[in-house]
């Protein structure tokens, strides 16, 4: 590609919004990528390859995409605001291996691409810069539909991001954490300034990694449950288990049940949620677990 010229520069991009009179929406998280080097940055933590394809979601003007698109294999995009499609044909027209989608990543059959798109057994990773008013929720969508896709790396806000890499006894450590450490190694792999952007958004961002396990961390009877006494567990950060656990049971379990549990799991009821890691939530909610279905 001789004449090849990055999107990702704050000349092109801008040349690029100028010539199809774009207007950020600041509802859809619209914050554009212009520096290439975090992007080559993003590529290389996400361990890109001839023999990778991808899945992106939010290609914007394609900064990202068409890295990916010189990276990867084959790439698909989703992208919710129908305005970026025709821009999107122009700026990635010299790369036949990118499908555009036209949807919400909430609501897209993501699964179909493996019959439909990728036809080969190359691993499948998801790399993005994600909107951020929706990062949690995309996030978790993703994990909990279980698709074929050995790892996620995406930029987002840096203290959502620290939150959910973060490890037992840090401020960060919370619900959020465990949720997400269920499903995958989690690491936060480099922070970056807001200037990076158009529009700056107002807060910091990282990169985070997600390395999907094949298994979880721990064995639980039932997740639902699980995750329910790990959110309870956090309910008011500074109050001991006993007491946010008793509060949010108080209609299933007994205190001495409660009590039966703890001494069980042999862990201190005057603990905090903060302090226990995903073993330790699981031995308890296993024996709590127990308790009810005896
Ligand atoms: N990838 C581009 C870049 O790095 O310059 C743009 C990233 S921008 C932070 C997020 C993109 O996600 C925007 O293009 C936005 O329109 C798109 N988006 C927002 N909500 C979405 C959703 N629910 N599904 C798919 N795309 C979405």
């Amino acid at each position: 590609m001789s004449d090849y010229k990055a999107i990702a520069t704050p000349t092109r991009t801008k040349d690029i919004l100028d010539k199809y009179g774009f207007s950020f929406k600041k509802s859809l998280g619209q914050n554009f990528l212009i520096d290439v080097n975090i992007l080559r940055n993003i590529i290389q933590h996400a361990n890109i390859s001839e023999e990778i394809n991808a899945i992106e979601i939010g290609p914007g003007i394609g900064a990202l995409t068409e890295q990916l698109a010189i990276a990867a294999h084959k790439v698909a995009a989703f992208e919710i605001d129908g305005r970026l499609l025709p821009i999107l044909s122009d700026t990635l027209s010299a790369y036949d291996n990118v499908r555009i989608i036209n949807e919400d990543i909430l609501k897209a059959d993501i699964s179909n691409l493996w019959n439909d798109y990728f036809q080969d057994d190359r691993p499948v990773k998801i790399v993005a810069n994600l909107p951020y008013y929706i990062t949690t929720p995309i996030l978790m969508h993703l994990l909990m539909l279980n698709l074929p896709i050995t790892s996620i790396t995406v930029m987002m806000q840096k203290e959502v991001a620290e939150r959910m890499a973060a490890a037992e006894n840090t401020k960060e450590y919370g619900s959020l954490s465990i949720a997400i450490q269920y499903y995958t190694e989690a690491s936060v792999k480099m922070t970056v300034p807001t200037t990076v952007f158009i529009p700056q958004p107002r807060v910091e961002s990282a990169v985070l990694h997600l390395e999907k396990r094949q298994q979880p961390p721990v064995k639980v009877h039932d997740e639902n449950f699980f995750f329910d006494l790990v959110q309870a567990s956090f309910q008011q950060r500074r109050k001991t288990l006993r007491n946010n656990l008793s509060r949010h049971f108080k209609d299933i379990l007994t205190k001495e049940q409660i009590e039966t549990g703890f001494q069980a799991a042999n862990i201190d009821g005057t603990r905090r949620g903060e302090s226990l890691n995903m073993d330790e939530f699981a031995l308890l909610v296993n024996y709590f677990y127990a308790q009810i279905n005896q």
